[in-house]
């Protein structure tokens, strides 16, 4: 699927053709990442085209989520960038990466537990909006804000209607099976409206029989536009599903490639074979 152009002019390292306002909107390039002594990310650099499905995969401790947080905003790197949708965003405070459209799923936390599901829908975005803008209207703009509030609620009646647990709104999110907290999480991370999701470990303890409907909504949801960076550990499941893997083994890309391409390299079956998966 990752056909690219002409290797750039400066291209010494070779990194995934990248133009700025192109199909790739989220680009990362020499991310580095070091914790004391240990080296999580080491010189990572990819691309993630518009409308894929493109997995993130590797060993244990391999650096997928420091990755993952690297281009959240969670950490800061060392050295390299994160770009999203031609902007540099590297450094930039979590909420505000999200607010230019690049969301990620988070566990439900301990307090949303005793919320009920419309509740922890109602808070994500608010919370994105900054406190100031409700606590400051003005006659003018109350009118505004509660437009705002009416509209918010559609969405959300709209996304829960989606991952088909609209019949659970008025559930305590504690009460929620395991799957169906994974529907939660990630119908919380749609409700910007995000360009590209970012999800980690999306099917971590889900039931096969959910973790179907999961990913059932997951390519629908690409179909119409959205574009996809799962980091997985079960390798199986990213190589069924995606259409692009990367592989990362001790902080550094091994392979960058289809799933063919990515099966029958020698340095991956190594590096999985001979680590601990
Ligand atoms: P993965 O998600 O692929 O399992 P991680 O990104 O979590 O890998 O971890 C990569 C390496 O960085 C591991 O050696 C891990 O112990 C280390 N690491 C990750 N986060 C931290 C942290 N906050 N403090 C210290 N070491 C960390
Ligand atoms: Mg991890």
């Amino acid at each position: 699927m990752s056909e690219t152009d002409e290797p750039a002019d400066d291209a010494a390292i070779p990194v995934q053709s990248v133009d700025l306002d192109s199909d790739v909107p989220l680009e990362v390039e020499g991310l580095r990442k070091t914790f004391g002594g240990i080296t999580a990310v080491d010189d990572v650099s990819f691309g993630v085209e518009k409308g894929s499905l493109t997995g993130l995969i590797g060993p244990n401790g391999a650096g997928k989520s420091t990755t993952f947080n690297l281009i959240t905003g969670m950490h800061e790197p060392d050295s390299g960038a994160v770009r999203f949708n031609g902007e540099d965003v590297t450094g930039l405070p979590p909420h505000e990466i999200a607010t230019r459209g690049l969301a990620r799923t988070f566990q439900i936390a301990r307090e949303l537990e005793e919320m009920t599901v419309l509740e922890n829908m109602m808070l994500a975005p608010k919370g994105q909006m900054g406190e100031s803008l409700w606590r400051s209207v003005t006659p003018g703009l109350r009118n505004d804000v509660q437009r705002q509030e009416t509209e918010q609620l559609e969405r959300v009646w709209d996304v829960l209607d989606f991952f088909e647990i609209d019949h659970l709104a008025e559930e305590y999110a504690g009460n929620l099976s395991g799957g169906q907290r994974k529907l939660l999480e990630m119908a919380r991370a749609l409700l910007t409206d995000p360009d590209v999701l970012l999800l980690d470990e999306p099917f971590a303890g889900v039931n096969p029989s959910l973790e179907k409907r999961l990913l059932e909504h997951v390519h629908d949801l690409r179909e119409e536009g959205y574009t996809f960076l799962i980091v997985e550990h079960d390798m199986d499941l990213i190589m069924e599903n995606c259409e692009r893997v990367i592989v990362m083994h001790q902080g550094r890309i091994l392979k960058d490639g289809t799933p063919t391409e990515v099966k029958q390299s020698e340095d991956v079956i190594e590096a999985y074979l001979g680590g601990e998966v």
